[in-house]
């Protein structure tokens, strides 16, 4: 008999009892809209814009509907204007791209290395060539480039960084949390990332100008100083004329939601750490078959997700571990499929924007494998999970030399 996993992938660990009392406060208030507060009471999301604000380590912080939104508000308010070049990964998720696009720009994807983040040479090249003045950096799947080097590229070619911290939320460079390097950091809390309210965002950034901009571009009216973590009002004086009204808030449910998932978010990292870590290191026993990518030395990942690649290996190869870990009970995505699946989308489907070529990233995505490990899974799960990925991939390895 072979081992079989039987859980689920895609269910995820519960909410807090703290975060359910707090959604029924808030439904039983009514007060759903963050504005609709009595003097002197704080919103759940202002409370929440500050409690996110000290954790990060970030001056300003700004709750929004998505990090879809997050991002382009940091655009807009970095000063992106229509028609002007945007650095990107090449391969990153749909709403990346998605940002640029939403606000007339146009995407220069950059390449990345085998070990799933930006190319330091492609980038330095084509902030030359592009003329670029913003950087929309995405941490795709948690993998961290050398922030070090990444910011000295920039500063001396005055690009502005906006970091995609959707998979690195509680990841660190060096100590530092990922989000602080760029001018803003831009967060998700849909349901699949590291805190879970359906739908939100959350934007970090320490410029209080741009800060003053967002607030109002979010959609604040007059109400922007009623927020948890915020400039003072000489930074609206100019803001709240200049900038249009985009309607992008977070309401106090979705942050009642969160409050309570952030106290147990470090606890949270932790417990991915040592999921992903328990089947990592049985893969390694594969290689040079299967090739996980490494996180560069200084970086802390949150192993929310693993990946691997299978070098060399044919789409038809690819597809075929895809279905026997399916009959195993093992879901795992494939990023080389000729059309977009899923959640999974890559630079050729994206018709909205130039084609470019990319022959590095496409020889790495090709064989990209990605697993999700949620909290639900405990040690047993994870150790079966790891059996069953080294005895499908350890065939697949054999017939293939048979081949
Ligand atoms: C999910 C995701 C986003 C956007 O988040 P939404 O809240 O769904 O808009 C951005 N970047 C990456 C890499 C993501 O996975």
């Amino acid at each position: 008999m072979h081992k079989r996993f039987s859980g689920s992938f895609t269910q995820q660990s519960a909410l807090p009892e703290a975060s359910l009392r707090a959604a029924e406060r808030v439904l039983g208030s009514a007060a759903l809209h963050r504005y609709q507060t009595d003097d002197g009471q704080q919103s759940e999301t202002a409370c929440l814009e500050q409690e996110f604000a000290n954790w990060q380590g970030a001056d300003y912080c700004l709750a929004v509907a998505s990090g879809g939104q997050a991002m382009q508000l940091a655009l807009r308010a970095a000063g992106v204007a229509i028609g002007d070049p945007v650095l990107t990964n090449a391969f990153t998720l749909a709403p990346v791209p998605g940002a640029i696009r939403a606000v007339g720009a146009a995407p220069v994807l950059v390449e990345i290395t085998r070990d799933l983040v930006i190319d330091l040479d492609d980038l330095e090249q084509k902030v030359k060539s592009s003329g670029a003045k913003v950087l929309l950096l995405s941490h795709m799947r948690g993998h961290i480039p050398d922030m070090t080097a990444i910011m000295q590229i920039v500063q001396a070619a005055d690009v502005t960084v906006i970091e995609d911290c959707a998979h690195t939320m509680g990841a660190t460079w060096q100590g530092e949390k990922s989000g602080n390097f760029g001018t803003f950091g831009c967060f998700s809390t849909q349901t699949y990332k590291h805190m879970n309210s359906g739908e939100g965002g959350l934007l970090t950034t320490g410029d209080p100008t741009l800060a003053a901009k967002a607030i109002i571009m979010s959609g604040s009216y007059m109400n922007y100083d009623r927020h948890g973590a915020m400039p003072g009002p000489m930074y609206f004086a100019d803001a709240k004329y200049d900038c249009p009204n985009m309607s992008a808030r977070m309401d106090n449910l979705r942050a009642a939601i969160l409050r309570p998932q952030l106290e147990r978010l470090d606890e949270a990292v932790a417990g991915w750490n040592q999921r992903a870590k328990l089947i990592a290191e049985k893969l390694l026993g594969l290689s040079p078959y299967v090739y996980c990518p490494k996180a560069l030395d200084g970086a802390m990942r949150v192993g929310s997700s693993i990946q691997f690649c299978l070098p060399g290996q044919t789409a038809a190869q690819c597809q075929a571990v895809v279905r026997d870990l399916a009959t195993r009970g093992v879901e795992v995505k494939w990023f080389g499929h000729a059309e977009p699946h899923g959640f999974t989308s890559q630079h050729k489907h994206w018709r909205y924007m130039d084609a470019q070529s990319l022959p590095q990233t496409d020889e790495v995505i090709q064989t990209l494998f990605d697993m999700r490990v949620p909290l639900s899974f405990d040690e047993a799960d994870c150790l079966l999970i790891a059996d069953i990925l080294v005895e499908v991939l350890q065939a697949q390895a054999i017939a293939g030399e048979a081949a």
